[in-house]
């Protein structure tokens, strides 16, 4: 039977609650969305996601009327939310670690030291790939410091997703705008 596409879209926001939006693509998509997407669909199954973890999959497999499974060890292994840090003795301020940073939880300028603001780190480690200088580290939340909560990291990661398609549209738009002017012959020659 076709899927019907308004229930399937009910379903991916229904699955897309249940998920811990750190955006960490450990399940092989590139964010929640597109995993709750394909759970909707019924195309993946539904132990890849390490930082929901055993509770997670009890959650999908009663939403989705399927059986729970053991946690997919290739997307990785649950474990607390980790805090990332930058060491301030190493780090050359080269703003690498801005742009896949999901929520922009990495606050620094050009040339100047970066730091990470703990409350709106996900734990997700996808900075540490992008450092040149490996001054990036994974370490454990202090006793009471809590990472951010699901719905927070969700509106986090639109307002980046929005913003970056802007910066990515104007650039388009400039780079446009000088070919045009490149090509266009010189008025009185
Ligand atoms: S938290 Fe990570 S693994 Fe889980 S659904 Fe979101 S992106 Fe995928
Ligand atoms: S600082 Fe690093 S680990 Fe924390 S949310 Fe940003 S990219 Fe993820
Ligand atoms: S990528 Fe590494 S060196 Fe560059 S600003 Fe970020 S933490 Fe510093």
């Amino acid at each position: 039977m076709p899927l019907n596409p308004a229930a399937n879209a009910a379903d991916a926001a229904a699955i897309d609650a249940l998920l811990p939006q750190t955006q960490c693509t450990r399940c092989g998509y590139q964010g929640c969305r597109p995993y709750a997407e394909a759970l909707a669909r019924g195309e993946v199954a539904l132990n890849r996601c390490p930082p929901g973890g055993a509770a997670l999959i009890v959650q999908l497999a009663t939403l989705l009327g399927r059986a729970p499974l053991p946690l997919d060890a290739d997307c990785g292994r649950e474990g607390p939310t980790l805090l990332a840090f930058i060491d301030a003795a190493v780090c050359i301020g080269c703003a690498r670690c801005l742009p896949p940073c999901p929520t922009d939880a990495i606050v620094g300028a050009p040339n100047l030291l970066h730091t990470v603001v703990p409350q709106l780190c996900t734990g997700c480690e996808l900075c540490l790939p992008a450092c040149p200088v490996d001054c990036i580290t994974m370490q454990p939340r202090a006793t009471g410091d809590t990472a951010p909560a699901a719905a927070d990291n969700r509106q986090r990661y639109q307002q980046h997703v929005t913003r970056h398609e802007q910066q990515r549209r104007s650039r388009a738009a400039l780079l446009a705008e000088r070919k045009r002017g490149a090509r266009t012959p010189e008025s009185g020659s």
